[in-house]
């Protein structure tokens, strides 16, 4: 149980991936995320690569969805 709680308040297994391809620098991600995606002098994010930790996950995941050209994703390290 100790464990399960360590790694529910700890950093999480997921981290955030863009394609920088299929990316067109809408910027909404940043927006919707600023703790872990920045964006640099055209619009396109800059993820941060570590971890998603475990309480943004759902900033993660609403960031993910509202993404216009589905080229964010959130991965299982
Ligand atoms: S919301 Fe999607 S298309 Fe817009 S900058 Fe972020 S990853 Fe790129």
């Amino acid at each position: 149980m100790a464990d399960y709680q360590a790694r529910r308040s700890g950093p999480g297994t997921r981290t955030l991936r863009v394609n920088p391809i299929a990316c067109t620098g809408h910027g909404v991600c940043a927006e919707l995320l600023p703790e872990l995606i920045a964006t640099d002098e055209w619009g396109y994010p800059i993820i941060d690569p570590r971890p998603v930790p475990y309480a943004l996950e759902p900033e993660a995941r609403r960031a993910v969805a509202a993404c216009p050209a589905l080229a964010l994703r959130l991965v299982r390290e």
